[in-house]
């Protein structure tokens, strides 16, 4: 397709979101988010207009966006609510697993039934007791014949509920020393020896179900091994984890510029002293240190998701982009709540939620002291004495 084509396609899928996220879920957004309500309807929608496939090859039925359109439907999605953007992140990370790194049969059977969103689900890493340090994980696949026996617990799982296919990480060869190399990604589906908790109860990140997956004696086709080969698993992750580190940086624009957006409104609506708020310069520098941190962050997430599309290794770019435009989340989220005064902390305004769903930001898909390490690391690298 010519790029002038690409370019027009991805204005009409933007506009159409813009339109989607006016008309059919701002307007529910509070509801469903204080109740805690799974939005159904708007996750249906959502894969009738294609989001479920956004960054899947046309050629497996998906929207095939690049790296820096996908991020951009990712912050007009979280500038509207947050919540949203997990439910096809979290199973777009299982997909770029199976499209990047599974067998050409993997591919063929799976991808067209992520794409069209007949199949949901997301990635299974987390567990009680190892999150940062994954190579810590206890979830045994053990081969017997043509299936693995699949025995151990997920927990914080995306989608849990809902979905119903996940890529879960786990150890092929418990012994094995790197501990990596015994790792691996499998797809499983519900089905006997497989069950999930309620959804947990969160501070924020609402609507959206997290869930604990338990595997007890689950029988999975040993074809399911994502690429075919044991002891891949830990280095597909942290590849799918590039993409997903994207898409939260993007979503804390989202979050930061929405913040942003309220704070400005309510600073030129309300008055003290005979004037706006906005003219009170303490008010004033608040304002504008919200905007210079949206902008920047932006900016992160523009250069991390142009390497992303160069196929260029880019965890420090992606890693700058997450902390900084998660970072942003927060304190524009803090900032609005003082620019709101008391009612920032009424629910009848979004600032609470802005509040609510900020810190997440900062510890999913990485937390940001991770995310130091690993920019530290890469410096160490490319700037080697
Ligand atoms: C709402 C929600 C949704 C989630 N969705 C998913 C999902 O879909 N799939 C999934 O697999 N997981 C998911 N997670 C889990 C999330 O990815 C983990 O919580 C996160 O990776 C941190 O792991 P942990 O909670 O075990 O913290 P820990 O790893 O125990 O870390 C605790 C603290 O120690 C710090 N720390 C740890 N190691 C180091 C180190 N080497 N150097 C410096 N500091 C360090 C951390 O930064 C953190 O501050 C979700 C979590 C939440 C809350």
């Amino acid at each position: 397709m010519p790029a002038d084509s690409n370019a027009e396609q991805d204005s009409m899928i933007l506009d159409a979101v813009d339109k989607f996220l006016e008309r059919e879920v701002r307007p529910h957004v509070k509801r469903l988010d204080h109740a805690d309500e799974y939005p159904k309807a708007i996750a249906d929608r959502m894969a009738e207009m294609g989001l479920m496939g956004a960054t899947i090859a046309p050629e497996y039925g998906g929207l095939g966006l690049s790296a820096p359109v996908y991020a951009k439907v990712v912050e007009k999605v979280a500038a509207v609510w947050m919540s949203l953007t997990g439910i096809f992140n979290s199973h777009l990370i299982m997909a770029t697993a199976v499209e990047r790194s599974g067998t050409p049969e993997q591919k063929a059977k799976w991808l067209p039934r992520f794409a069209s969103g007949e199949i949901r689900g997301g990635i299974g890493l987390t567990e009680p007791d190892a999150g940062t340090d994954l190579q810590g994980i206890r979830t045994v696949a053990r081969r017997e014949g043509e299936h693995y026996i699949v025995n151990g617990t997920k927990t914080w799982i995306t989608n849990g509920v809902v979905g119903t296919c996940f890529g879960v990480l786990v150890k092929t060869d418990p012994a094995a020393q790197p501990k990596h190399k015994g790792m691996s990604l499998l797809l499983i589906e519900k089905g006997p020896g497989f069950t999930h908790s309620k959804k947990l109860k969160k501070l924020g990140y609402k609507g959206v179900d997290s869930a604990e997956l338990v595997f007890d004696n689950c029988r999975v086709p040993a074809e399911n091994l994502i690429g075919g080969v044991e002891g891949k698993g830990l280095q597909m992750v942290l590849q799918g984890l590039e993409l997903g580190r994207i898409n939260v940086a993007a979503r804390g624009v989202g979050v930061a510029r929405a913040a942003l957006h309220d704070a400005l409104r309510y600073a030129q609506q309300r008055q003290t002293f005979g004037k706006p708020i906005i003219e009170h310069q303490a008010v004033a520098l608040k304002l504008a240190d919200m905007a210079t941190r949206v902008e920047a962050a932006r900016l992160l997430v523009e250069q991390a998701s142009l390497a992303y599309e160069k196929g260029e290794r880019c965890d420090m770019e992606a890693g700058m982009a997450k902390l900084y435009a998660t970072e942003a989340a927060l304190s524009n989220s803090i900032d609005a709540m003082r620019i709101h005064g008391g009612y920032s902390y009424s629910v009848e305004f979004d600032v609470e939620r802005y509040y609510r769903d900020s810190p997440l930001l900062c510890i999913g898909e990485g937390t940001n002291e991770l995310q130091r390490l690993i920019i530290t690391r890469q410096l160490q690298k490319r700037f080697a004495i």
